[in-house]
């Protein structure tokens, strides 16, 4: 293997000693307590393991962490009702819904409801608007991670050609406005993208968002570029247990990459530690304080 392994458990876990440290001190000098509201609908089991550790971790940085747990069935006044709620309560300075929602419930309705102060997700039309115009906004936890973890790397991004493949509202758009931000050049791949071999060639940055095991391959990438693999993906094995694996071939592609990040232990990582980030930033704002270092 020539490629660096990025390692998203240590970059994680300094960002969240250093959001430990803002918390403390805005608490000190301001008496702000940054809280997060995690509203989790249904007993989906992967949302049950995200919420808890979003929990844990709220609490190990000294915020204020409120759970709202709701039935499959609640109607959609109640859920709007309760939002309306967090809304107003001084208290919560971040409301995340956690997606997906049950099919009785419109999705879109939900995130609109959120005060787009609050929406540390970056989901609300208006967040993303502000990101897509170059604006000051609460950007998506995942792609933010993807930049933290892409600077661990290059101090600067500015001129790098990179490719993003997805473009869900949650990652991969997103992703694409920070990089602009960034100044780097970046190409927008999908299912209709033709030849995707052939775009990523001249990138110096690759970002996987597709939800479809393995399927970057080395014979695509540049030697020496910087590759960060989002999906997550359970492969079923003979046993009847899953192992789980990125968008990446990891082990070809870390043979000609210069770095990459593993899966598990890479974006996932970061996406909690953001959403910290994000909950911090908004207390920040919401009380007329700088912006956290
Ligand atoms: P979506 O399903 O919403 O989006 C997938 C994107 O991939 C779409 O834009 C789709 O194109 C594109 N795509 C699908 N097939 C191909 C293909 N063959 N070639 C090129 N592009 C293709 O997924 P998400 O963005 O929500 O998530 C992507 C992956 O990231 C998933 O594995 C998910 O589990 C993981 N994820 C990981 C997180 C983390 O914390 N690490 C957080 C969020 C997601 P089109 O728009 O044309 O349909």
């Amino acid at each position: 293997m020539t490629a660096r392994i990025i390692d998203g458990k240590v970059i994680a876990a300094e960002l969240r000693a250093r959001v430990a440290e803002e918390v403390a001190r805005v608490k000190g000098e301001h008496q702000v307590t940054p809280g997060l509201a995690v509203v989790l609908v249904g007993n989906d089991a992967a949302s049950e393991v995200y919420v808890r550790s979003k929990h844990t971790q709220t609490q190990a940085a000294a915020m204020a962490s409120f759970e709202h747990k709701l039935p499959a069935d609640v109607a959609q006044a109640d859920l709007l009702a309760l939002i309306a709620k967090l809304n107003r309560d001084p208290a919560v300075h971040g409301i995340l819904v956690q997606l997906p929602l049950p099919k009785s419930l419109h999705t879109e309705t939900i995130i609109n409801a959120i005060d787009p102060a609050k929406d540390v997700d970056g989901l609300h039309p208006n967040n993303a608007g502000r990101l897509a115009g170059g604006f000051a906004a609460l950007s998506p936890c995942t792609p933010l991670g993807c930049i933290i973890l892409t600077k661990s790397v290059h101090a600067s991004l500015e001129g790098m050609n990179a490719i993003v493949i997805g473009r869900s509202n949650l990652v991969g758009r997103p992703l694409v406005q920070l990089l602009l931000n960034e100044n780097a050049t970046v190409t927008i791949a999908h299912s209709r993208s033709k030849d995707l071999p052939q775009l990523c060639a001249g990138a110096d940055l690759v970002y996987a968002a597709v939800g479809k095991p393995e399927m970057v391959r080395a014979d695509w990438i540049k030697p020496g570029a910087t590759v960060i693999d989002v999906g997550i993906n359970r492969l079923p094995l003979a046993d009847g247990k899953t192992r789980l694996v990125g968008d990446v071939a990891f082990k070809e592609v870390a043979e000609v990459a210069g770095a990459i990040t593993p899966v598990p232990g890479g974006v996932g990582q970061m996406t909690v530690a953001c959403l910290l980030v994000n909950t911090l930033r908004a207390a920040c704002a919401i009380h007329g304080l700088p912006k956290p270092a």
